[in-house]
């Protein structure tokens, strides 16, 4: 069940932003267990050897270089690179996104790109050149890291964040069903309030640097009582890569102990 020998697949945004485990860390080392040969790429080349690092402790191996992906020459040259490298791609999971505060009359027009870019034109770009290489092998799946603040106002303004994680949902879909003809599944694997590494950085962006406060604001929201972590988002994107998923596209995969399902009301 859920081996991925003999196959290729490539993680953005593999590294993470402190020390632990962050989703693409988690996502890149599950995949390495499962028999993957996996390329993974960071803008960080000290995030990206970290990962390096774990993995070889644990006696897999994982390719790793230095990417921008909001870059659509950088990405050109990846994908070139792990054609070239691997001989094919099986697996693309776009995981890089980060959010920055604001609302409409808050937050700049240069920010509000940059979040478009970051966080979804990122997986256009990826997506665009791995299609053709997937339709040439006869087949492939790319798992997309959206967020439920796509979904739902999760306690915080982040306008930016929030349109293009639910754009990447869309976008997730409509390739979809351009692709399901030639085999090519894409789904979204959709995080609720994880805790990871990325928590300090919110709390310092969010709350003024109150880590503890910010972490057990996170815990109460969720039906659970407590936020998952990056390998409930790493062993749900298992599963929309694996052959066990052969018969599910253009969905996602909500991974958030109840959030969304609930209103928010004791
Ligand atoms: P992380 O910040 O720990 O790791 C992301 C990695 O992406 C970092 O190593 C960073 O250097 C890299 N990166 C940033 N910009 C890049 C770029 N332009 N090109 C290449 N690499 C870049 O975050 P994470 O925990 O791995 O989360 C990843 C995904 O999960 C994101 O899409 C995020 O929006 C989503 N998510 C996280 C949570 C959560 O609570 N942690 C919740 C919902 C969704």
């Amino acid at each position: 069940m859920l081996r991925l020998d003999g196959r290729v697949a490539l993680v953005t945004g593999c590294g993470s932003s402190g020390p632990g485990w962050g989703n693409g860390k988690a996502i890149a080392a599950l995949l390495a267990r499962q028999g993957a040969a996996v390329y993974g790429v960071d803008i960080d080349l000290g995030a990206a050897a970290a990962t390096r690092e774990v993995i070889e402790q644990e006696g897999n191996s994982i390719h790793i270089s230095v990417c921008d992906v909001t870059d659509a020459a950088q990405v050109e040259a990846l994908l070139t690179d792990c054609e070239d490298r691997f001989g094919r791609l099986d697996i693309l999971v776009n995981n890089v996104g980060r959010s920055e505060p604001g609302t409409p009359a808050t937050m700049d027009e240069t920010v509000w790109r940059e979040q478009l870019d970051l966080n979804l034109t990122s997986a256009f770009s990826t997506t665009r050149r791995a299609l053709p290489i997937m339709v040439r092998q006869g087949g492939g799946a790319i798992v997309n890291i959206s967020s439920v603040a796509g979904m739902r106002w999760v306690g915080k303004d982040q306008v930016g964040y929030a349109a293009a994680k639910a754009g990447l949902v869309q976008f997730t879909k409509a390739t979809a069903v351009a692709y399901a003809r030639y085999n090519i599944r894409l789904n979204c694997v959709v995080p609720g309030l994880m805790l990871t590494p990325l928590v300090q950085r919110l709390a310092d962006r969010y709350a003024g640097g109150d880590y503890e406060g910010m972490v057990a604001r996170r815990h109460a929201q969720v039906p659970m009582g407590q936020m998952g972590d990056a390998w409930d988002v790493a062993h749900a994107t298992l599963f929309l890569a694996s052959d066990e998923a052969r018969y599910i596209t253009g969905t996602e995969l909500v991974v958030d102990g109840g959030l969304t399902a609930s209103t928010g009301q004791p």
